[in-house]
């Protein structure tokens, strides 16, 4: 079966054609790491770890890249204008730090939340600050193809001179000049013109250019980390559907004002979240972040399977009441798996193979059809109360093991660590954890059992939990 994604370019669910035939390369807006991340944050960033996971399991491979911003992003983001603080540069204040510790700082929570949150590694995450070169690079090829101009106190992007801009959001300049008014600095030749680069006395981190000593605009930093790690052209770009204005309508208009070839094939985008029917706000007080909701007893997994369980393309309304229900739902998939795994004897079911094709059959059938989550799931539900009934009357184990194993494939994707009540094996540890874990063997196998302990000792106070079995050792968070 084909894959189908609604690519936000067209309006349209399309089949999914990569530009090469095995590697699919994706571009994900990442953090800016000025807070922790908010739950919000986390269900874009886990579609596009559904779709890289989707992706795999139909055979490609997929080049992943997330950038981490850690400048430039302005606290007023939904205008072409931009304005008001840094974001880091704020928080820097707020907090007396530096603007660079804020940024390792809030870079390191990221990392662990999407830890903690199981999703697969990306092959790289490029930060902001280590490619002002390349963004420098970029700008300069703009101002010498006349798509950008110099002024006093930096470079502007000129929209006039991009004629597909407005793409993708609909908003092109003849709608913008018909919209209402925009405050504008004299220099600009088009009020709805965008900064490349910004000379802003009083801005913390500044880097030398050709232009004065300034900073990047915030969308240029996504175009010149795209280019440099996956090429001119490529198959997917990623984030939230407040990103698609200003934010990717101004990346392409700088990729592809640049290296005159189509930037992003598809792109795809994460719909609103609510929390109790509101936006989160710092006003309303209503912010989630993973850490708030672990603090109050919640698994990781079970905030994963929340926020990936409403189909991405949809408003997803985010509520007390829906943890409870991911909450059962996770403990009815394990009861059966625990069930399942726990059977002696029985006779073989006549019915369970057609089950088991039909739910092979819907759930991709689902999860091709624009990531339907909600749909394939659908398939997996009705097998499993074919299975429970099933296994009232008794079941054999060769039975039991076919289901199993469905999961076993179904949970690739979904990464909730089926089966294994959280325990993970080592491949999924990141890089740290395995290594601590490799010591800790060598320590082991040369019966140093002191070291081999503390070493065990010193993954539990982090949160990490081991467990030797006869395959080798596994871990699971905790806490
Ligand atoms: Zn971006």
């Amino acid at each position: 079966m084909v894959l189908k994604l609604h690519n936000t370019l067209t309006k349209k669910k399309e089949i999914f054609k990569p530009l090469s035939n095995k590697e699919v390369r994706m571009y994900n807006c990442g953090p800016t790491c000025y807070s922790y991340a908010h739950i919000g944050n986390f269900r874009a960033f886990l579609m596009a770890d559904l779709l890289r996971r989707w992706l795999e399991w139909k055979g490609f491979q997929v080049k992943q890249v997330m950038n981490i911003t850690d400048v430039g992003h302005m606290t007023v983001d939904d205008s072409l204008e931009g304005g008001g603080e840094d974001k880091i540069e704020k928080s820097a204040r707020e907090r007396g730090m530096s603007p660079e510790e804020v940024a390792d700082f809030y870079t390191m929570a990221f990392f662990e939340d999407i830890g903690k949150l199981n999703l697969k590694k990306a092959y790289f995450y490029p930060r902001a600050t280590d490619h002002i070169e390349e963004m420098q690079r970029i700008i300069a090829g703009l101002l010498k193809k006349g798509i950008a101009y110099r002024v006093k106190g930096g470079v502007y992007f000129d929209i006039g001179k991009f004629p597909g801009y407005g793409r993708l959001s609909g908003n092109t300049l003849k709608k913008l000049q018909a919209g209402k008014r925009v405050p504008t600095r004299a220099e600009k030749k088009n009020p709805h013109d965008f900064a490349l680069w910004i000379q802003k006395e009083g801005h913390l981190m500044q880097w030398d250019s050709p232009w004065g000593r300034g900073y990047p605009g915030w969308h240029i930093e996504c175009s010149a980390m795209s280019m440099k790690y996956l090429g001119p052209e490529i198959d997917i770009h990623t984030g939230g559907e407040d990103n698609i204005f200003p934010h990717h309508e101004c990346e392409i208009a700088q990729s592809e004002g640049f290296s005159g070839k189509q930037f992003a094939r598809y792109w795809v985008h994460t719909r609103h979240f609510f929390v109790e029917g509101k936006k989160m706000s710092k006003s309303l007080g209503n912010v989630l972040t993973l850490r708030d909701l672990v603090a109050k007893g919640w698994e990781p997994r079970e905030i994963r399977w929340l926020l990936l369980s409403a189909h991405y393309r949809k408003k997803m309304n985010f509520t007390e009441r829906s943890l409870h229900s991911a909450r059962s739902t996770i403990q009815g998939m394990e009861n059966l798996l625990s069930n399942l795994r726990n059977i002696q004897r029985g006779s073989q079911s006549k019915r369970l193979k057609g089950w088991l094709k039909k739910a092979r059959k819907g759930w991709e059938g689902g999860m091709d059809d624009d990531l339907n989550l909600p749909t394939a799931m659908a398939a997996v539900f009705e097998l499993m109360t074919s299975v429970n009934k099933e296994l009232e009357k008794g079941m054999n184990k060769k039975d039991a093991e076919d289901v199993l194993s469905f999961f076993r494939d179904v949970d690739q994707v979904l990464g909730l660590g089926l089966g294994s009540s959280g325990w993970l094996s080592l491949a999924e540890a990141p890089q740290e954890v395995k290594d601590l874990i490799g010591q800790r063997e060598m320590h082991r196998k040369g019966k140093e059992w002191d070291k081999a302990d503390s070493i065990r000792d010193q993954l539990k106070s982090d949160g990490i939990l081991l467990e030797d079995t006869k395959k080798g050792p596994r871990w699971k968070r905790v806490g």
